[in-house]
């Protein structure tokens, strides 16, 4: 049998990329000599993922500025101080604010599938940001003639136009990183704003048809950025029975670095649905340390005594810079890591054969 396994998203970008971004800003480097760094760099990425054994692979999100925030850079109507994330460390990640309507996206994900499928001999998936996470960027006192209903409507077309256009050009999976799922019950214990939140992309997903919906992931985590999380601290038993009421076929859980694995797997094997399958993370991207293959064969199969090894698959617990100036992993160690995930997953199909 096989497991499949896919990475999350993001890479460590290369010294020379970031370098090329801060040149860009202050104006030092052309649009072209820019868009020659990104290229070169999702090349590299394509080519180091491909060089990992991986039958999946992502661009590295090069050229993305952020998971959250691809759609919105280069817009007019936004100013800087939205809604702030803190993170375990003390530091603080901040969204941008919308200052007037209509909301429409700067830029759809496809255009980063399309950079990466014409490096890639894999097939490529592609993360898109969740319409609730895009949601915050909407003022909590309104804008004046663009109501938060009339915002809503284009966010959520939006969206769908995004993770559509993805599947079109042939997206392996279209992923939606939904890491504020287990925030929002931080922001709000009563349970109330996480409830609001599925069903918010509920209402995007109903739009797809069930075999579409096959090809549409959802990935979960603490939130990782400079080696720390915003709701490592909040319990999974709150967030999982809502999250498969999601309307996806696949689940990207972080679960490496969960404390006790055990429990959470017992919550997933009770409330995820029989279309649904499970990729586990078997890999910490936070933790400097790599992980041995057979380390990972053997969460592999301590996920196989909960879930069906049909429905069962592996991934990294998050992405490993999922912010572009996030310079806490080495490349290289990604890289380890990954390959530890291929050759890990690979021994356990290989045990449950038996
Ligand atoms: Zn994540």
């Amino acid at each position: 049998m096989i497991i499949p396994t896919e990475p999350i998203g993001s890479l460590p970008r290369p010294r020379a990329l970031l370098e090329g971004i801060r040149a860009f800003q202050e104006g030092r480097v052309s649009k072209e000599e820019m868009d020659s760094l990104y290229d070169i760099a999702v090349r590299d990425a394509v080519r180091d993922l491909e060089a990992t054994g991986s039958s999946v692979i992502s661009d590295g999100e090069q050229a993305k500025p952020s998971f959250a925030t691809y759609p919105l850079h280069g817009l007019g109507n936004l100013a800087p101080d939205g809604a702030t994330i803190p993170f375990s460390d003390g530091h603080v990640r901040q969204l941008p604010r919308l200052t007037a309507g209509p909301f429409r996206y700067a830029t759809y994900a496809d255009a980063y599938l399309a950079a990466a499928q014409r490096h890639a001999k894999a097939p490529v998936k592609q993360a898109v940001i969740s319409a609730s996470a895009l949601s915050l960027i909407y003022p909590p006192g309104g804008l004046a003639g663009y109501p938060q209903g009339a915002f809503i409507d284009d966010l959520l077309r939006e969206h769908e136009t995004d993770i559509r256009r993805c599947l079109e050009r042939n997206a392996h999976t279209v992923q939606i990183d939904f890491t504020e799922g287990r925030l929002a019950l931080k922001l709000d214990p009563s349970g109330q704003l996480l409830k609001s939140f599925i069903e918010l992309n509920n209402r995007v997903l109903d739009r797809f048809s069930a075999e579409q919906r096959s090809r549409i992931g959802v990935h979960t985590c603490p939130g990782g950025d400079r080696d720390a999380t915003h709701s490592a601290d909040i319990d999974y038993a709150e967030l999982l029975p809502e999250l498969f009421r999601l309307k996806a076929g696949k689940f990207y859980i972080q679960l490496a670095s969960e404390p006790n694995r055990a429990r959470v797997l017992q919550i997933i094997r009770q409330h995820a649905k029989q279309e649904q399958r499970i990729f586990v993370g078997v890999i910490d991207p936070i933790n400097a340390r790599v992980e041995t293959p057979q380390e990972v064969r053997d969460r592999v199969l301590e996920a196989a005594r909960y879930i069906a090894p049909e429905r069962l698959g592996t991934t990294d617990d998050c992405g490993f810079a999922p912010f572009s100036d996030d310079e806490s992993t080495p490349r290289e160690t990604a890289l380890e890591k990954i390959r530890a995930r291929v050759a890990g997953t690979a021994l356990a199909a290989q045990m449950l054969d038996r």
